[in-house]
């Protein structure tokens, strides 16, 4: 009897298609198969089998099976899962799940062995060489430099055919991690803390935790713990730590390395092809055992998910805007409970989102509250830019600048946070008025003095600046408005000739190497201003670091959506957060041009619990999130008149919905983005609403012309 086999392809597709079983593949639900698309051959996975009796219609049948193991059925649900959150394709997440597949293995490597024979002439070079070898074959230059030997000596023993070349595949495995191994001693509060979360993953089942304490009060130490328990318990049970940024995975993998022995898998953008091709295979062979990595690390094929954390739970770069929009927080707890595991999201400064579950019971509520050991929180205050502006020119006010000048003194460090890449966020003409924009999309170019260029941090166009005015051809006329760490760089450098200045944002560091020899300049303390973005907002602990001044407090206010004074509140909080981390006391200025606002002084008054009641209340006032939902939709398109008659059609077919209102359709604040004008739609909804089902009963209305690009972001962060 021949079978039907439902195979979800990794494209933008509907639904999963159906497909003849040839005779004999005996193929099972997670198998990953090769399908006839059109011309095309793609791997997709079955997700359903059922017999071909009484179907009439002529199928293509499925050309072979992949050379991969079955996919397990947890991951399977979530892709389900995911994919009807997002109001979007199955084949998008299942493409992301995939995506390890297509990386190529690493390739076998030329080693050399010993053939057994004995030397003519037994040299003490030769002689070391040879010893060197009990450590395991290597290449010839690595064996060379295990023994101290030259090229030569390596290169005549091969000749003389005592050592010969193999070819051989690196070894795959990640090492085990210990649990046994020593731990840090838990402070009183830490192993209160420990203590409920070990008790939560002994009674096993879907556990979400918040693990709610300032910066610096040990969570991570915490959720070690939680780590090592889960896989005392469990000798296959595996573990995914989701961290926001590279600079700092790479502080929480050397803690990870010293505490189990073994340095967890990553998964970020910065891994070679073949280095996560290693991480899919061992993590879906069950022997990788922890996986640290950036949000897209949340599909890989895990067989036995026991605990997953999220760190730095309130992090914007935990959504992903572009292609599947998804939030890895909350997609993280989705597939928790769809593993039947814990999860827990520590952060200093929670989202709302989270805060509320933990308020209304959805989660377990964990609590450090104070720093450990000796630190105390840093000492916060305002500095009014209008009583004490800096020179013109100028972004340090005298106050700051003092308080730096003292810190230098005392041989101590100092932190200038400004979250803004490059040199001056704007270059204007001063001779016509005109804006450096991009030629294809509605935001302004920010200059970078190291490369000299202008750059669009939207879709990384660049252009060299140029010596004359693009648009009225005065020459020499381009003025730099405003400034980035480029440019406090050059004040500090300025204002402090001696001493040692360094930037540390995405444009200084770029990959996990840099990160690391940054961090230990700072640490050994060979910098003493370091001025940064966000980078390096979080996740460090630099003991002498005494002073943080941060440049504009402001800047995340301007403009804002409805999380600006929350976004704020969170990244300054986290900044000021850096100064005091051991028995030195810290302290943090914060420049504003509104010392009054209710962030600024509730960061002054360290009052987070104060903020939190006052932002949820004017949330559940206006029924916005966590009180009530979000979803936007965006169409985008070249053509403006398609563009218009589709956004209005899609208007006169909103659905009528009980608690939704629906708001636009409007040009997007972001109206042209690479050649395509933007409209967006803004829909609020009561909690008890079906919001999925009706944004994509919605889009269902209206046909989509084929120039038109139409994404949901369900509960978007972003407004642009
Ligand atoms: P958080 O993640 O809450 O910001 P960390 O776990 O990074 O805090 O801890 C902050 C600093 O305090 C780190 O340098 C850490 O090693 C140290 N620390 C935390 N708990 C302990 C402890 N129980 N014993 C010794 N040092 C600790």
């Amino acid at each position: 009897m021949s079978r039907i086999a439902q195979v979800l392809l990794p494209l933008p597709l509907p639904e999963a298609f159906d497909y003849l079983e040839p005779e004999g593949m005996a193929l099972g639900v997670g198998d990953v198969v090769l399908a006839p698309l059109g011309p095309r051959e793609v791997a997709g996975v079955v997700v359903g089998l059922r017999e071909a009796a009484g179907v009439n219609r002529p199928l293509k049948a499925l050309i072979s099976r992949c050379d991969l193991p079955t996919l397990p059925a947890g991951l399977l649900g979530f892709i389900d899962w995911a994919a009807r959150y997002a109001v979007d394709s199955p084949g998008l997440p299942l493409h992301m799940a995939l995506r390890g597949s297509r990386a190529p293995r690493p390739r076998p490597e030329r080693r050399l062995i010993a053939t057994g024979q004995a030397p003519h002439k037994l040299t003490p070079a030769r002689q070391r060489v040879l010893d060197a070898l009990t450590q395991g074959a290597a290449s010839g230059v690595e064996l060379a430099r295990r023994a101290g030997a030259s090229a030569g000596v390596v290169k005549a023993l091969v000749l003389e055919g005592v050592l010969e070349q193999v070819l051989e595949t690196p070894d795959q495995a990640f090492a085990a991690p210990d649990p046994e191994r020593p731990s840090t001693p838990l402070n009183a509060s830490q192993a209160a803390a420990a203590a409920a979360l070990n008790a939560l993953i002994a009674q096993g089942g879907f556990q979400p935790a918040l693990l709610d304490g300032v910066t610096g009060s040990g969570k991570t130490e915490v959720y070690l713990e939680a780590v090592a328990d889960v896989l005392r318990r469990d000798p296959e049970a595996q573990v995914l730590v989701l961290l926001p940024e590279i600079a700092l995975t790479q502080a929480v993998i050397a803690r990870f390395a010293e505490r189990f022995g073994a340095a967890p898998a990553e998964w970020h953008s910065a891994i070679a092809l073949p280095a996560r091709r290693r991480v899919w295979d061992e993590v879906l062979a069950g022997r990788c055992r922890i996986v640290a990595g950036a949000r897209s690390a949340l599909f890989l094929p895990f067989r036995k998910l026991a605990l997953i954390v999220v760190d730095e739970e309130h992090d914007g770069s935990f959504k992903q805007g572009e292609g599947f929009v998804y939030h890895a927080r909350d997609l993280a707890v989705a597939r928790a409970k769809i593993e039947g595991a814990a999860v827990v999201l520590a952060s200093a400064t929670p989202s709302l989102e989270s805060l509320w579950n933990a308020e209304t019971g959805r989660y377990h509520w964990l609590k450090l509250e104070a720093r450990h050991g000796a630190a105390v929180m840093p000492d916060v205050d305002l500095i009014d830019m209008r009583l004490t502006p800096p020179e013109p020119d100028r972004w340090l006010s005298p106050p700051l600048v003092q308080a730096v000048a003292q810190t230098l003194e005392r041989g101590e460090q100092a932190l200038l946070f400004l979250n803004r890449r490059g040199y001056a966020p704007l270059v204007l003409c001063r001779a016509c008025g005109q804006k450096m924009t991009a030629p294809d999309t509605d935001s302004w170019l920010v200059e970078h003095r190291y490369t000299g260029r202008l750059v669009c941090h939207l879709t990384g166009f660049s252009m060299p600046k140029p010596k004359a005015c693009p648009h009225c051809g005065a020459v020499d006329s381009l003025v730099s408005i405003g400034p980035g760490v480029e440019r406090v760089e050059e004040e500090a450098r300025a204002l402090f000739p001696e001493a040692e200045v360094a930037v540390f944002s995405s444009d200084t560091v770029m990959d996990p190497g840099a990160a690391r020899e940054l961090v230990g300049r700072m640490e050994r303390g060979e910098i003493d201003i370091l001025v940064a973005t966000q980078a390096a907002a979080k996740g460090h602990n630099f003991p002498n670091l005494t002073l943080v001044g941060v440049v504009d407090a402001d800047l995340g206010l301007r403009g804002g959506d409805l999380r600006a004074a929350e976004r704020t509140y969170q990244l300054l909080a986290q900044a000021t957060g850096r100064a005091g981390r051991a028995e030195r006391p810290g302290r943090a200025l914060l420049q504003t041009y509104a010392p009054e606002h209710a962030v600024m002084q509730a960061l002054k008054a360290q009052d987070r619990d104060g903020f939190v009641a006052v932002e949820m209340a004017e949330r559940k006032l206006a029924g916005l999130p966590p009180y009530g939902r979000l979803a936007a939709v965006i169409a985008s398109g070249p053509d403006p008149e398609a563009l218009e008659a589709y956004v209005r059609a899609l208007a006169a077919a909103t659905p009528n919905g009980e608690g939704v209102e629906v708001y636009g359709p409007a040009d997007a604040p972001l109206a042209l983005v690479r050649g395509r004008r933007r409209k967006r739609f803004l829909v609020r909804a009561d909690r008890n609403v079906d919001l999925q089902a009706f944004m994509s009963a919605w889009r269902a209305r209206v046909k989509i012309p084929s120039s038109v690009r139409v994404t949901i972001d369900m509960d978007p962060y972003s407004f642009l």
